[in-house]
């Protein structure tokens, strides 16, 4: 089976690395710059480590705050109607995956014709049909691997739903740690977990392939490795440095093998319960690969071995095992709440989110097991339980 392999252009990462951002603005020749950052980082001063030296160098920009985590639509319809309405040549996003995501509408779906609700996966008619403006995307968190990926997420009613096209791969990502130093454990977590999650599935999707599992091992070794360390020491530079490697290996990894179960499902507590991105998939996981194990023992070995663990002495079923439980205690170790009801879930929502879990056809195709209805409800329960 031969498989595709995209890869972005140009990608800066390790410590210092926006030093490079100066340099490839000019390479686009920009006369009026789009900056979309969340005000929080405006606030701390994180969006100006950007903004200082392009105004020093004599560019026009226009910084754009109206970024909220785990945007909804209707954030997206809003940014896409400004964009059109002012003529920017360049789009930098500098923020979360939020950030990143809304920057992929303003550079591409801006450029199309109708609503960014038309270009949706689930239930979109039409197709980007053109490259649209320039963008470089610059992560502060360890997480969504969004700067290397084709990939727009926004938050509906009921689940979330995603833009996918290969002109919402950014022309440069920029992975500088360093402005990761200020993330507070909390998201530390959630967003750390959000990257291992991303190699996990990558690694036994369906669609893996050998450059896949490359860089997903290699992923799951550094967050594994550090995950403990930069939540409970965020000063800690190798540390953070390890988790931006990480989760940008990551975001390779899943952009060419895809997602499976654990995102499915994890997208309608999004939707439905507003539990951030990285939560979601956290509290999720262990259970998601519990329930698949038989499935994909060899792949759970593998990744057992990469999170730093002897598998020597063990068979494929033993090791697989013992992969589950080491995912549930690193979950727990880095304080995310390990069971639904830790995120005040009652049992009567579990039949609506096997419900809308079941829309992520996509996602769930690549699943090693095939996940049904009774499945997915089988899985939601346990987590909801905790067993
Ligand atoms: P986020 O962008 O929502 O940010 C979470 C919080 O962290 C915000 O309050 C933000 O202000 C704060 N923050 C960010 N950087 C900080 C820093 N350096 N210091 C202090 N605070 C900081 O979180 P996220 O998890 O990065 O992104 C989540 C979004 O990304 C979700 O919508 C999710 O669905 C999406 N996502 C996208 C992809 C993709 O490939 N495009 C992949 C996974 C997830």
């Amino acid at each position: 089976m031969s498989v595709k392999i995209t890869l972005p252009p140009i990608s800066y990462t390790g410590w210092g690395a926006l030093s490079h951002l100066l340099g490839e603005v000019e390479r686009f020749n920009a006369k009026k710059i789009l900056v979309i950052t969340d005000p929080f980082l405006k606030d701390i001063g994180i969006t100006n480590k950007v903004v200082d030296p392009l105004k020093e160098a004599g560019y026009t920009t226009e910084i754009y705050t109206d970024v909220v985590p785990e945007p909804p639509l209707a954030i997206g319809e809003k940014l896409v109607a400004y964009t059109r309405d002012n003529e920017f040549d360049l789009v930098i996003g500098i923020g979360g995956g939020s950030a990143l995501d809304l920057s992929k509408l303003a550079g591409v779906i801006a450029s199309q014709e109708g609503k960014v609700a038309d270009y949706l996966n689930l239930t979109g008619t039409k197709k980007v049909t053109t490259k649209g403006i320039p963008t470089i995307l610059i992560p502060t968190t360890s997480g969504t691997g969004s700067e290397v990926t084709n990939i727009s997420v926004l938050s509906l009613e009921t689940t979330k739903d995603v833009i996918t096209h290969d002109y919402l791969l950014a022309d440069v990502a920029i992975v500088d740690p360093a402005l990761t130093i200020s993330l507070p454990p909390k998201v530390t977590a959630a967003t750390g977990v959000d990257a291992l999650t991303h190699a996990v599935e990558s690694y036994i999707s369906k669609n893996a392939s050998p450059v896949s599992d490359a860089l997903a091992l290699q992923a799951i070794r550094l967050i594994s490795n550090s995950i403990r360390q930069a939540v409970s020491n965020g000063e800690d530079k190798q540390a953070r440095t390890d988790m931006s490697y990480g989760s940008y290996l990551a975001g390779l990894a899943f952009f060419n093998a895809g997602v499976a179960g654990v995102h499915a499902l994890a997208y309608p507590l999004g939707g439905q319960f507003h539990i951030a991105h990285g939560d979601s998939n956290a509290v999720l996981l262990p259970y998601v690969m519990g329930y698949i194990r038989p499935s994909c023992e060899k792949q759970m070995k593998d990744i057992y071995n990469a999170m730093g663990f002897s598998s020597v002495n063990l068979s494929q079923k033993e090791a697989s095992y013992k992969c589950v439980a080491e995912l549930k205690r690193l979950v727990e170790d880095v304080n995310i709440p390990s069971t639904l009801k830790g995120f005040n879930i009652t049992e009567d929502a579990l039949d609506n989110l096997t419900t809308a879990a079941l829309e992520q056809k996509r996602i769930l195709a690549r699943s090693p097991m095939q996940l049904l209805k009774e499945d997915i409800y089988t899985i939601y329960k346990a987590a909801f339980d905790g067993v």
